[in-house]
């Protein structure tokens, strides 16, 4: 539920956002990550070795006819309060998911208010991965609505590898860095469950949850000084449980991603093999190109031409020269188009009926 206040996507392109965090994007080869069969797994392991992917067997047969995505964090604020993060609300045939909760603890329950979304109705949260500017919110909102709404943002759907700690060196001085550690006893003690993937999961009809998504295309994006904890013992944090949302529409899939350290191309890839091979009607959400070379945005787009990307719709940590190529005519579907998303902003399928 949104009110009118919400401004409708901006006509004009908005250059010149302000990037700043320590990631780099580098076209070298990285391993794919392991698909597991245990769906409700909480194990540490990341499985950071080479894997194949587990194509899904049987695949739902439901389209989503309307979908609306409204952008509720990220960097340009033309409602509300502007952030280093991310989240957006995902209205899909009625069903509302909250995606990502943004970095400071109070940013989407008060650009929520601001915009006029009810949270007491929203069931379900997907995290896309562990990093603070996506999970930093989750505990204020399910405390803001767990009395009056018990089922209000109870469930929270993650991919496997989210509970590996994750360590960085700060004056020879070792800490832990994933705060989903320490809010994951604090979230179920509110009446909340997380359910972690390690498959692609259908969790609302036409609605899925890419679980892991595996590394073939060479896709780096992220800050190379943390390590993570694995079986094999500590490595380079490579993201092993980002994520991605999946919307199956009668145009298409739709992608919507938090930062997207598994990188676009991976996401598409991934989801056209395990949901459906079908053009990618809409990339919604930060897909961490602000520190790319220009040769990898080239790179980029023409594998998204490849699966006939309608609309580029981009966010968080995105970067205004991936949006400035992706919108150059014939870079994307010949009809593509590639925006800036701000908060209150929206991504719309009305539906065909
Ligand atoms: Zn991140
Ligand atoms: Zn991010």
């Amino acid at each position: 539920m949104v009110s009118s206040l919400v401004s409708s996507l901006v006509s004009s392109l908005v250059w010149g956002l302000s990037m700043a965090t320590a990631c780099r994007s580098t076209p070298a080869g990285t391993p794919a990550s392991a698909v597991v069969d245990t769906e409700q797994s909480s194990s540490p392991s990341p499985a950071a070795e080479a894997a194949p992917a587990r194509t899904k067997a049987s695949h739902g047969a439901h389209r989503v006819s309307t979908l609306t995505i409204t952008v509720l964090s990220t960097t340009r604020a033309p409602v509300g309060a502007g952030e280093w993060g991310f989240a957006a609300l995902v209205e899909a045939d009625g069903h509302e998911i909250l995606f990502d909760t943004g970095a400071k603890p109070r940013t989407v329950l008060e650009n929520a208010d601001a915009l006029g979304v009810a949270l007491d109705s929203i069931p379900t949260v997907v995290l896309s991965h562990h990093h603070d500017d996506h999970v930093g919110g989750l505990l204020t909102l399910r405390k803001a609505v767990a009395e009056r709404a018990p089922a209000a943002l109870a469930t929270v759907h993650v991919a496997e590898g989210m509970w590996a700690p994750r360590h960085v060196e700060i004056d020879g001085r070792t800490k832990e860095v994933n705060a989903m550690l320490t809010i994951r006893p604090a979230f179920e003690a509110t009446g909340g469950t997380f359910v972690t993937h390690a498959q692609p999961a259908e969790i609302q009809p036409g609605v899925w949850v890419t679980g892991p998504v595996p590394r073939v295309h060479p896709e780096r994006n992220w800050n190379t000084t943390r390590r993570i904890e694995t079986s094999e013992g500590w490595i380079e944090d490579m993201l092993p449980e980002s994520q991605a949302l999946v919307i199956d529409t009668d145009d298409g899939l739709v992608v919507l991603s938090g930062c997207g350290h598994a990188g676009i191309v991976n996401i598409v890839t991934h989801a056209r093999q395990v949901i459906r091979r079908a053009p990618i009607r809409g990339a919604v959400g930060g897909f961490h190109l602000h520190r790319a070379t220009a040769e990898h945005v080239q790179w980029t787009g023409q594998r998204l031409h490849e699966v006939e990307l309608q609309d580029f719709y981009g966010a968080h940590c995105t970067g205004a020269k991936a949006v400035q190529h992706f919108g150059t005519p014939g870079v994307l579907s010949p009809t593509g188009r590639a925006v800036e998303l701000g908060v209150g902003e929206r991504f719309e399928l009305a539906g065909h009926q």
